[in-house]
């Protein structure tokens, strides 16, 4: 649960801002570049990497360490210095490189996977408010660069950074056609839904949860119509 008495993890602040997880399918659209990049790299390890930090998050906000805020119907994440630091991103892809290489033997592939890891905290501070810490801990410096203060410049850049990937890759009509409409599918999450204030604050476990259901629902579809038993879009 999000927080032993409900509380530790959600409180209620002063503010209007809204802010979010970025798309999850712009995360899972950068193993397809990756995958490009590293053919021989299988695409689960990929789309694993790029969503790492968010798995962590997910479990420190299940275990009520890291927690996100509710002012009326709008929800920050105000606290996430472990997940989502510029130096545990890049602590948690250096051993995500040692584990391949020297525990699997695959150098190439702790690379790829390394990358992938780190990805996801550089896409994150183009997304977030200044959230985004230096180091793990409460204080000190945040990045952020609030793309998703603009929910239409948002929309239109993550579908632009989907149909790169996409384009990068080489995938089928499909998997754009995926891209797209999982973008399109973000957009009532962008906005302040009556309600969600006080839904999320009753149960507060449906944010990270969400979050979850999305990730997975990303990785099923990039993986599924990514795969090589699908023609490639040039015999089409
Ligand atoms: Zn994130």
């Amino acid at each position: 649960m999000p927080g032993r008495d409900g509380a530790d993890s959600t409180r209620f602040i002063d503010g209007s801002k809204i802010t979010g997880a970025m798309y999850a399918i712009s995360h899972a659209a950068t193993a397809l570049v990756l995958k490009r990049r590293y053919p021989e790299a299988p695409i689960w390890p990929l789309l694993i990497s790029v969503q790492l930090v968010e798995l962590l998050w997910v479990g420190l906000t299940f275990a009520g360490i890291e927690h996100f805020a509710i002012d009326g119907d709008h929800v920050r994440l105000d606290f996430l210095p472990y997940s989502h630091s510029l130096v545990s991103g890049l602590g948690l892809g250096l051993v995500t490189w040692a584990v391949a290489a020297f525990i699997f033997g695959q150098r190439r592939l702790g690379v790829a996977l390394a990358l992938g890891v780190v990805s996801h905290i550089l896409l994150d501070a183009i997304h977030h408010e200044p959230d985004i810490h230096l180091l793990p801990v409460a204080g000190g410096p945040v990045f952020g660069l609030n793309l998703q203060s603009l929910p239409l410049a948002d929309l239109l850049v993550e579908l632009a950074y989907g149909w790169v990937c996409w384009w990068l890759f080489g995938g089928r009509r499909g998997l754009l056609g995926a891209i797209v409409v999982f973008n399109l599918l973000d957009i009532p999450l962008m906005f302040p839904q009556p309600g969600t204030g006080a839904m999320l604050s009753a149960h507060p476990a449906i944010l990270p949860a969400l979050i979850l259901v999305q990730i997975v629902a990303s990785w099923v579809v990039v993986w599924w119509l990514s795969s090589p038993r699908e023609a490639p879009r040039d015999s089409l």
